[in-house]
């Protein structure tokens, strides 16, 4: 053990350190723990082995060597329970004391190692999407040099296909460029006064060719105007997402006179605009997951009716910047109900 003037000073700068900081002896033997450290590892205690708190052979070999051979190391590792989190420990030796000691200095990589995956999951996914559309548009022209040069009723079919795709990826790059948009500008909290129900009824007005083709009849309750602080070229996007999700996949399992309900209020202190359809609605595992990006219940059906799998992606990156909440609720069979509540 450190003398006991040692022994303060070195509790004390392993307290002052950011991170989790364990000191130990040979053989593993635990010396000081700063409160971050017992914090994770609540079994880690002076005088005992390391091992029994920190069950990571790799962090005990790791010490054991660097006591040996005064070289630093670094070691990575996850653990399962209670959650799954990621380590990095930095492991250097300390010879300044009566007997020498490792110093382990830990940090949590959980959160940088999600965001990786989450970077790397996001252009996979976004090239995925774009790829297919233009494999198609490349095939079609192939063709078009070739087999079916001469082909009047051939062309203009293909064409058409063609100028889907196109639009197709038109619409996502449009979806990714908003995404990046309203990003950046997460922090700044919109400022313009704009009345939720104008904008709902805007909304309805422009999607009335979209309800009618789908048979879907608009109701809208929205008794008097409600203010908030906002940008509403954004809420725009948002009623437009929410009440074309509810036409297209809430007409579906609706019987023969599907309607979506549009409901802006204003309760105590907060705007709610509620949007409900009365389809097939979405099972319950789907929920938590609807608005990361891309996720969709049904992949194809989703294509086929234009969508991009970023549209909730947005509507919640847009209620989070005007400081809002974004619920979900749906039973199966029963049709879903998209509400968003921003502060007045
Ligand atoms: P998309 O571009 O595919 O419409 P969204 O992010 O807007 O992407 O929606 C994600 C998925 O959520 C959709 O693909 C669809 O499966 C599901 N969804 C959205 N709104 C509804 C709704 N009102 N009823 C049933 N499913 C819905």
């Amino acid at each position: 053990m450190p003398g006991a003037g040692n022994s303060k000073l070195l509790a004390a700068m392993l307290e002052a350190m950011p991170d989790a900081a364990i000191a130990i002896a040979a053989e593993a033997r635990t010396v000081a723990a700063n409160s971050k450290a017992q914090h994770i590892w609540q079994r880690l205690s002076p005088g005992e082995f390391l091992g029994l708190a920190l069950r990571t052979p790799d962090i005990l070999e790791a010490a054991a060597e660097v006591l040996e051979t005064g070289e630093s190391q670094s070691v990575e590792w996850r653990d399962l329970v209670p959650v799954e989190r990621a380590f990095e420990a930095h492991v250097a030796r300390l010879s300044e004391f009566e007997i020498p000691l490792a110093l382990i200095v830990i940090k949590d990589v959980s959160e940088t190692r999600r965001m990786e995956r989450m970077r790397v999951d996001f252009v996979a996914n976004a090239s995925h999407e774009l790829r297919t559309p233009l494999a198609s548009v490349l095939g079609f022209i192939e063709t078009l040099q070739g087999p079916a040069r001469n082909d009047t009723a051939a062309r203009e079919k293909f064409l058409e296909i063609m100028r889907d795709q196109a639009r197709r990826m038109a619409r996502l790059v449009d979806d990714l460029l908003s995404l990046s948009r309203i990003e950046q500008h997460l922090h700044v909290q919109p400022q313009d006064r704009v009345d939720l129900v104008e904008v709902a009824r805007h909304v309805a007005d422009t999607l009335s060719p979209l309800a009618r083709e789908y048979r879907v009849t608009l109701r809208i309750n929205a008794p008097s105007p409600v203010f908030i602080a906002g940008d509403r070229d954004e809420l725009l996007r948002v009623a437009e997402n929410l009440i074309e999700n509810a036409i297209k996949y809430g007409s579906e399992g609706a019987g023969p006179a599907p309607a979506v309900d549009i409901t802006v209020v204003a309760i105590a202190k907060e705007a709610v605009f509620s949007v409900r359809d009365f389809g097939h609605g979405i099972d319950q595992e789907h929920l938590p997951r609807l608005t990361e990006r891309f996720y969709r219940v049904d992949t194809p059906a989703s294509r086929t009716k234009g969508g991009t799998g970023l549209g909730l992606a947005i509507v919640k990156h847009i209620v989070a910047r005007h400081r809002g909440a974004l619920n979900i609720t749906s039973t199966a069979g029963e049709g879903a109900e998209f509400r968003v509540i921003i502060p007045v």
